[in-house]
């Protein structure tokens, strides 16, 4: 399993694109491409690189707030320029399909109806099993923020990757990130509490917490940053036996 970091920042950061992840999972002989949320800038940072229509398999979505959803009608404007054929898998949570439908009657109302390539939709529960789709399993958890969002939990080939989303963890995020090689973790502030949102210091907790190996702190304040820096090397990139970092847009890592 691959996993790019196509954007690390939140929603107002001016560099580092609204946090994204493209996950590239293998099986013997499959490849599937997933693409874990989709902002305002996400859709210019995923066609720098990814010029075929069909590629991508399937898209999730975690909240719909903008940073996260609102690249949606560009991504799939796109595609139908580009001449996709293939069916596109939506995930997410319960409400996709009609949240889907209201972004485009204000972007291009128009387009749902004239697209060639079919959108599947799988809302998912959390707590719900464990679903089957493009080569992986997914499995979603209840996070704390200002609306309903998803945690990710998503595997393949005996790895797991763990996406917080945006949200302060609650007890089922951490049951469902336990073991996961990656936690990649929303970390808003620097230091401190804030509602809804989580911090260096509670993202650290709680990948130690999940026995994870890795670390990956995306989302942070933009004005923060230089804080957030300053932060994580007080604490030293091993927090015994987890390896902490602050990816940048185009990082990638295989477990
Ligand atoms: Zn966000
Ligand atoms: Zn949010």
């Amino acid at each position: 399993m691959k996993i790019q970091f196509l954007g690390v920042g939140e929603a107002c950061d001016p560099t580092r694109f609204n946090t994204s992840l493209l996950v590239t999972a293998e099986g013997r002989t499959t490849r599937h491409y997933i693409l874990l949320d989709c902002g305002f800038t996400t859709p210019h940072r995923y066609f720098l690189d990814c010029r075929e229509a069909d590629a991508l398999d399937a898209l999730w979505i975690s909240h719909f707030h903008g940073d996260h959803f609102f690249g949606l009608p560009l991504l799939l404007l796109r595609f139908w320029e580009m001449g996709r054929a293939k069916p596109l898998i939506l995930i997410g949570p319960a409400g996709l399909q009609e949240k889907v439908k209201q972004a485009f009657a204000l972007a291009y109302p128009s387009l749902l109806a004239r697209l060639r390539y079919q959108l599947r939709y799988l809302p998912v529960s959390p707590g719900s099993p464990p679903l089957r789709a493009a080569g992986c399993t997914w499995q979603a958890a209840q996070v704390e923020h200002a609306q309903p969002a998803l945690a990710l939990r998503l595997s393949a080939g005996g790895r797991s990757l763990y996406y917080s989303g945006d949200g302060r963890p609650t007890p089922a995020s951490a049951e469902l990130a336990k073991n996961a090689a990656l936690i990649v973790h929303e970390a808003y502030r620097a230091s401190g509490e804030t509602p809804n949102h989580s911090s260096i210091g509670a993202s650290v907790s709680f990948a130690r917490q999940a026995g994870a190996r890795m670390l990956a702190l995306v989302h942070l304040a933009h004005f923060e940053r230089e804080q957030a820096e300053e932060r994580l090397r007080e604490l030293g990139p091993d927090q015994g036996g987890l390896k902490v970092f602050l990816p940048e847009p185009g990082d990638a890592i295989v477990l």
